[in-house]
């Protein structure tokens, strides 16, 4: 089954995608880990990227279309593919079609997260991520057990994103209502359209994921 996750910035795409992995072996393609690695691994397109990121504008459709392109080169995906933060332009959506259909794959269903705006800005602010495992944390709603170290796997570094402060997340917003919510009718008028109550806890978010995809 392959899948798109879809929703604003901070509505736990990311989260439930790390969830789908572990319960059903799906693999995960995520446009912003993709471009945050090739920052950090200092290559010509991330330096181009970096700003336009930090700025929480879109990069280029080219760009992510390629990447998107290339992890569907090999035989990956056996057990489904989450697409987590792509498309977010309508043209990223033509080309994930096109792309799918050239090689033999379908979309079977796209799950709408929905969150409202004041919970996002407040998840997004405050959030920071194991830089060992990846395991994500929040200043009020989900500290670590102990100070400093990850419950998960005990590391002791711990990242936050560039672009989880105030103005690059209003950026973020705007741009997600202006370029990626179209794509909730053009998913809808495709019949892949599944939408769900985001706000919660992770486990009660899943399961409604799981419910959606069941449907
Ligand atoms: P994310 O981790 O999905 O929130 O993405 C972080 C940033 O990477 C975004 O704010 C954009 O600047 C860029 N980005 C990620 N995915 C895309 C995409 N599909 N199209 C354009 N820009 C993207």
């Amino acid at each position: 089954m392959n899948i798109i996750l879809l929703g604003p910035p901070g509505a736990g795409k990311g989260t439930q995608a790390h969830r789908l992995v572990e319960a059903r072996g799906m693999v995960q393609l995520s446009t912003g880990d993709m471009l945050r690695a090739a920052r950090s691994s200092g290559t010509e397109m991330g330096k181009r990227v970096a700003d336009i990121m930090d700025r929480g504008e879109l990069v280029t459709d080219e760009i992510v279309i390629g990447l998107i392109e290339e992890q569907l080169d090999g035989d990956a995906g056996a057990h489904g593919i989450i697409f987590d933060g792509f498309p977010r332009t309508l043209a990223q959506a033509d080309a994930l079609g096109e792309l799918l259909s050239a090689k033999g794959k379908t979309l079977d269903a796209v799950v709408e997260m929905r969150v409202d705006d004041t919970a996002l800005v407040k998840r997004v602010i405050g959030r920071f991520t194991c830089g060992n495992c990846g395991e994500v944390y929040h200043d009020e709603t989900k500290p670590t057990a102990k100070d400093d170290i990850c419950d998960k796997c005990g590391n002791s570094e711990f990242k936050r994103r560039a672009d989880d402060n105030e103005e690059s997340m209003r950026t973020r917003l705007m741009t997600y209502y202006r370029e990626t919510s179209p794509l909730i009718g053009y998913y809808y008028a495709h019949k892949r359209l599944r939408s769900i109550d985001g706000l919660g806890e992770i486990e009660a978010v899943a399961s409604r994921v799981e419910g959606a995809l069941a449907e």
